[in-house]
């Protein structure tokens, strides 16, 4: 019993942690591209390794599962019922950091934009692209 549940743990873990060029990301990175945002990708020496860092822009922008990142109210960030606690501490721990991540780039300098995965599911994706969009170009009127 507890071999398959680790196992089915460690199988989603496997998929979700870490994961860079996710599929959400790359709908992002399109996009920008396509409207000619250039931007550099996971840069390491900034905290939290934000996925796209548009220099240009002083912004960085991430891309957070709803799941691994406990996005409030959102239906897919549901804890499981098993071993609920341990979900909760992990998924905290991930809010926490994200938190101090943010604060630190915010004091120096640079803009955050935390896009979050259920935003780019088919329905409300064109909507929060645009927006992004908006708010890169409101970034750079403000800095120009
Ligand atoms: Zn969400």
């Amino acid at each position: 019993m507890t071999d398959v549940h680790n196992a089915q743990i460690r199988s989603y873990n496997m998929s979700r942690i870490g994961s860079k060029n996710t599929k959400p990301e790359l709908l992002v990175r399109k996009f920008l591209f396509s409207k000619g945002f250039r931007f550099k990708l996971h840069v390491r020496n900034l905290p939290g390794k934000p996925d796209l860092v548009l220099p240009k822009y002083k912004t960085v922008i991430f891309v957070h599962g709803c799941f691994w990142h406990g996005h409030e109210h959102c239906r897919y960030f549901v804890i499981p019922k098993t071993r609920t606690e341990w979900w909760m501490e992990k998924i905290n721990r991930n809010r926490t950091l994200d938190m101090i991540h943010e604060g630190r780039l915010r004091e120096e300098g640079w803009n955050v934009i935390v896009i979050y995965e259920c935003a780019l599911k088919k329905e409300r994706q064109e909507e929060t692209l645009a927006e992004i969009a908006r708010r890169l170009l409101q970034i750079k009127m403000d800095l120009d």
